[in-house]
């Protein structure tokens, strides 16, 4: 088995439960807006912002909006196409932003998992997302002290899938290569992403209940030098690390 030194985890929705904790955060600010007494659902509301948000964030990693715009315009397109009017937008997302990293719940096994590797290895966070609230996220759901480091594609100025944030956080890290290991939900950004730096994967999928891979997976990761694997709960981590 081959050893490593160095981890690196991804945040949203590898150790901090991202689905569950902005779907509350939202429905607070849903309602602190009064609109659950409206004619769209909180259901519908989610669904649509989150189609807005998926893809006004893939625009945003590329360069094409600017994080401000990426702020307003997922919950102006959102009222916008469900006809709810009279709402700030800029405000709202103030609001969301400011209760999400109050949320604190963890992906399942995260707290124990991260507990018992944080004795055995160098534990590091590599995220996309806007400082202060990844930091705020990590404060309040007490697994700070299990990193000793968190690399933020804002600070960096290069979101995953970009290499440039990979060699940064492992150059900053003192790794090496081959003794790292990048663990992260999001098979395109997080797998691929490390993979193209000489990075092994973990791809964390918990909805899949097979752990194989598709034949367009096989594909992407068969001639590369790197190792991939597929884990459906961050407990199984444990029986190699
Ligand atoms: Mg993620």
């Amino acid at each position: 088995m081959k050893r490593y030194r160095h981890l690196f985890f991804d945040l949203d929705n590898t150790v901090w439960d991202f689905t569950r904790n902005s779907r509350h955060a939202l429905e607070e600010t849903f309602e602190a807006c009064q609109l659950q007494n409206g004619p769209v659902s909180f259901c519908d509301f989610n669904r649509v912002y989150n189609e807005f948000n998926d893809k006004l964030w893939e625009l945003y990693r590329q360069n094409g909006i600017t994080k401000q715009e990426l702020m307003t315009k997922r919950f102006d397109l959102t009222f916008e196409e469900l006809e709810v009017r009279g709402v700030d937008s800029r405000q709202f997302n103030d609001w969301y932003l400011s209760r999400m990293p109050l949320q604190t719940r963890l992906c399942d096994g995260a707290e124990m998992v991260l507990r018992t590797l944080a004795g055995r290895y160098e534990l590091y966070v590599i995220t996309n997302g806007f400082t202060e609230v990844q930091h705020k996220k990590l404060e309040n759901s007490g697994i700070n002290r299990y990193f000793r480091k968190v690399f933020i594609s804002e600070v960096i100025k290069a979101p995953k899938p970009d290499p440039e944030i990979f060699l940064h956080a492992l150059k900053s890290s003192n790794a090496r290569k081959r003794e790292s290991l990048m663990i992260g939900d999001s098979w395109e950004i997080d797998v691929l992403g490390a993979m193209q730096v000489g990075l092994d994967q973990v791809h964390y999928a918990p909805g899949l209940e097979s752990c194989d891979f598709t034949a367009e997976e096989l594909a992407q990761i068969g001639k590369k030098q790197t190792l991939t694997r597929r884990i459906n709960n961050l407990a199984q981590l444990l029986e190699w690390l």
